[in-house]
């Protein structure tokens, strides 16, 4: 697989064309930002730790029967991936309140959502992807409804596969953000599934292994990264 040129660059990958029109290569870098790119910084060892949680639960997910565009590992901080054409809507499933939905409900952070729900945001940086209905997304023409219905089902489906299994590796899976995308008339999960997307604590002290640790200025940012990787990686199912 050759890599040819740069196509797109983000505030934490590179994605680059390949020899083949189909694929692209993802590029995880080190770059963080938060709060629509006004806070920006440096993770040491994150895109190898986000390249890595994602092919892990990329491959679990196959395995289960939901379409990823992962493809295949190429180093430490590249993942050959199928070229999509991006759903330009973030889709977050959420166990446990926090954050934003903390913010809109008044429900402290920490209270469990049950069952689970999906919120959905339009993908805009001018606008600071705000929270859109259903309605909006047909009204944007951002997907069908029978695509949104699909997407809608699969966010839950991947919720339920996700959770038990970092359960096991002692963290708990709060909330994350999925995007999806077109390739070939059908719809694949893509992006990435990292601390960078995905709130994630310890399942004892209830930590915050994630971004937040850089979004709040908590402190042991790296150190919390190098811990889900290690829980990851580390032995056992
Ligand atoms: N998230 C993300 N990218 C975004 C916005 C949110 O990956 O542009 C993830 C975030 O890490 C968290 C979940 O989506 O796991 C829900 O984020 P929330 O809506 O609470 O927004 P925030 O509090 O991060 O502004």
């Amino acid at each position: 697989m050759e890599k040819r040129q740069k196509i797109y660059e983000g505030k934490a990958k590179i994605v680059y064309s390949t020899d083949d029109p189909g694929k692209v290569i993802q590029y995880f870098k080190d770059d963080a930002t938060a709060f629509n790119a006004l806070k920006r910084g440096t993770i040491l060892g994150k895109g190898v730790v986000n390249n890595k949680m994602s092919a892990v639960l990329f491959e679990r997910l196959a395995k289960a029967g939901v379409p990823t565009h992962y493809l295949g590992t190429l180093s430490e901080r590249e993942m050959l991936c199928r070229r999509l054409d991006i759903v330009k809507i973030e889709v977050i499933p959420r166990n446990i309140v926090a954050g934003s939905l903390a913010k809109r409900t008044g429900l402290e952070e920490g209270v469990a959502v049950k069952p689970p729900i999906v919120e959905l945001f339009y993908k805009s940086d001018p606008l600071g992807d705000p929270m859109i209905t259903d309605e909006h997304v047909r009204m944007l023409k951002l997907a069908t409804p029978k695509e949104l219905v699909w997407i809608k089902r699969m966010a839950l489906r991947i919720n339920a596969l996700l959770r038990p299994l970092l359960k096991r590796k002692g963290l708990i899976l709060v909330d994350f953000k999925l995007e999806f995308g077109r390739a070939g008339g059908k719809l694949y999960l893509g992006d990435e599934i990292s601390p960078d997307t995905c709130r994630l604590w310890d399942a004892d002290t209830l930590e915050k292994l994630d971004k937040d640790r850089f979004r709040r200025d908590l402190g042991r940012v790296e150190e919390a990264y190098q811990e889900v990787y290690r829980r990851l990686v580390g032995s056992g199912s």
